[in-house]
């Protein structure tokens, strides 16, 4: 579902160059829940956001669903990554719109109609458990319904694959479980392929098939959980 060829990601700064990602491979299937760990600064961010294209590779090619992202058109690209939704720390909602107006909003830049609109917009506030919230604004939400919304809005179009970037860092641990079980009916439900950056191994342990370990710009260990975590 995702691969990643030899991907190099280097940021020029004033200060010189940042090799972010040294030539990374990975591969991840449809359907797998892929966690990403590593310190502050191992390059996680990067390589997620490599995937939607938000970071483009200085070199390397990025292949989700079988189209090669690093050879599109910018408009190819929007195409291509209404298959990738995103899901963030912060929730990243537009505070002066509604919930519904909030999961709306990316089929409103796909350029659907109104009914079209509100045929995906409804069964989605089901599955996220907010259908009496349609109308409320999020300052009136909590942590968990907020994150809610980003996932709902994340799914909206017909997503393939849901990149989560330390998507309950926020959230208190109960919250977190509940978020984390959504998830996990959705990967089942929809077979969805999901990408987690994290720092919190229960996240891993809870809701991860595999996990990759970034190192200063290198994987230095991949395999499912268990594996990475039953080596002495
Ligand atoms: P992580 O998510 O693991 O904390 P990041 O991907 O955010 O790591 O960062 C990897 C490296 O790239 C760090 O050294 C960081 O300072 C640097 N970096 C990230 N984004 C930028 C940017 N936009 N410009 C310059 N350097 C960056
Ligand atoms: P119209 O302007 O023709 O009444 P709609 O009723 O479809 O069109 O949408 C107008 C606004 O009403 C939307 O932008 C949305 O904010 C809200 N809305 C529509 N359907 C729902 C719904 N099921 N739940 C909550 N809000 C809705």
């Amino acid at each position: 579902m995702i691969k990643l060829k030899n991907i190099v990601k280097t940021y020029d700064t004033p200060n010189g160059s940042v090799h972010a990602l040294k030539d990374i491979n990975l591969e991840i299937k449809r359907g797998e829940i892929y966690g990403i760990i590593g310190l502050s600064g191992a390059g996680k961010s990067t390589l997620v956001r490599c995937i939607n294209m938000l970071e483009r590779p200085t070199s390397g090619s990025v292949i989700v669903n079988g189209k090669d992202l690093t050879t599109m058109t910018e408009s190819q690209l929007r195409e291509a990554r209404k298959d990738i939704g995103m899901i963030f720390q912060h929730f990243n909602l537009l505070s002066t719109s509604t919930v519904y107006d909030n999961i709306a909003f990316p089929l409103k830049l796909a350029g659907k109609s109104k009914e079209e609109i509100k045929a995906k917009v409804e069964p989605l506030l089901k599955l996220v458990g907010l259908e009496n919230k349609a109308h409320q604004y999020p300052s009136q939400l909590s942590g968990g319904q907020k994150q809610r919304v980003g996932i709902a809005r994340a799914l909206a179009n017909d997503t393939k694959v849901l990149l989560c970037d330390e998507a309950t860092s926020a959230l208190d641990p109960q919250t977190t479980k509940a978020i984390l079980e959504l998830i996990r009916d959705i990967n089942k439900n929809l077979q969805l392929t999901v990408v987690v950056i994290t720092h919190e191994m229960q996240v891993i342990k809870d809701l991860c098939d595999k996990v990759a370990v970034l190192d200063h710009g290198v994987i230095a260990e991949n395999g499912t959980v268990l594996e990475i975590f039953t080596n002495p």
